[in-house]
């Protein structure tokens, strides 16, 4: 940090570090929640083709409002989360730069100097950073032991500080917990300003647990997040949308830098939404994976948090860093959130959870003699 000092930057951003998990060159990269399988051969096909078309009108700024993306974007929302009857329409979708541009817009229109955001920790860490670079204040709001929201105490801080931004996270990271849509509606109900319900793993979750898209008719201040990092595994290519009242989208335009979505961006992004079918094939699988760590890592001796993501929460004996470091020493990198106790695992391919489980049981062996053994996870 002694490099920045010289500088005039702001007193608030002074002594922090950048956000991010570090990226290691590990054989086995479980810490940031990315979708494993990369695109067919197929996929990259179109994608290439589809760039190739919009790189021959490079020497023209893209669509600014991005219409035909977020056409998109709501026809696939609207089959993939709405009630039945409920239809999603352009003017309710917008896109960015990943789910994270859009919470920033977010925190640009609603928040800002003397506004504040609350989020039930742990949650989302970027929630209150991107709070403290967009100058809003912040308002630590805690879960239950087990994870969950308590409604009550949610309610009772939301009516202490009436914040004019609501952050709450389903399935939350690093949890995994999902939200029951009751709990939304009440939070929504006790806040008079925006709720956000950031989706970012919806795809994930299990039959029957609805998403917080079915109660857009009802609730005007709104707005869920999605990205398509995850299920879609277009993290590289950076899209990120959100489905909210057609007035909070136009709201937005007041922030949004001009052609802040490249054509390029865009045309990727058309083109994983016609391949959602092969794309979201895999998120069948990635609930495999994750319901098998949520059988596997109890046998091992490591407690779990039951998760609708494409991760677990696991607790690990001992300092958590000391186990974080033992995996990484094995090739395995998994994500120490700075929970003491626990860990947190990315759902991958059948292998890779074969090496994850075969080598924590080995090292559960080795700390604790006598734990359920090393087998159960060493096929
Ligand atoms: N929300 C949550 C809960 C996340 O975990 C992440 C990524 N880790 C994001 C938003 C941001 O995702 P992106 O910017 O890639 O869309």
């Amino acid at each position: 940090m002694s490099g920045l000092e010289g500088l005039p930057i702001r007193d608030d951003l002074r002594g922090l570090s950048p956000y991010g998990a570090p990226q290691l060159d590990v054989a086995y990269r479980l810490n940031t929640n990315e979708n494993p399988y990369p695109p067919s051969p197929e996929l990259v096909k179109a994608l290439g083709e589809a760039c190739a078309d919009a790189a021959a009108s490079l020497n023209r700024y893209p669509d600014r409002d991005a219409i035909a993306l977020r056409t998109e974007l709501a026809r696939y929302l609207t089959s993939e989360s709405a009630a039945p009857g409920q239809e999603l329409t352009t003017r309710q979708l917008w896109a960015a730069n990943g789910s994270n541009e859009v919470l920033q817009q977010l925190c640009q229109v609603f928040g800002g100097p003397g506004r504040t955001g609350i989020a039930f920790e742990p949650t989302y860490s970027m929630h209150s950073l991107i709070a403290l670079t967009t100058s809003t204040g912040w308002v630590r709001g805690e879960r239950a032991a087990d994870f969950t929201v308590d409604v009550e105490a949610a309610r009772a801080a939301i009516a202490e500080h009436d914040p004019s931004l609501v952050f709450l996270c389903s399935p939350n990271n690093p949890t995994g917990t999902a939200l029951e849509l009751d709990d939304v509606r009440a939070v929504y109900e006790a806040a008079s300003g925006i709720v956000i319900v950031d989706e970012a793993y919806a795809e994930f979750r299990r039959a029957g647990v609805p998403s917080a898209i079915t109660l857009l008719p009802e609730c005007p201040r709104l707005v869920v997040t999605r990205t398509m990092s995850k299920a879609f595994a277009l993290a590289g290519a950076r899209v990120g949308y959100l489905a909210a009242a057609p007035e909070i989208v136009e709201a937005l335009q007041l922030v949004r830098l001009p052609y802040h979505l490249s054509s390029l961006t865009q045309a990727a992004a058309r083109v994983a939404i016609e391949f959602r079918d092969e794309l979201l094939y895999s998120v069948a699988a990635l609930r495999v994976q994750r319901d098998r760590l949520l059988t596997e890592l109890p046998a091992l001796g490591c407690p779990v948090v039951a998760s609708d993501a494409n991760f677990v929460l696991f607790q690990v004996p001992g300092d958590q860093r000391v186990a974080w470091e033992a995996l990484l020493a094995r090739d395995v990198l998994v994500r120490d959130v700075g929970l003491s106790g626990w860990l947190r695992v990315t759902a991958g391919t059948p292998d890779e959870m074969d090496i994850f489980l075969a080598e924590l049981g080995r090292w559960m062996k080795s700390t604790t003699p006598g734990a359920p053994g090393a087998m159960a996870g060493a096929q």
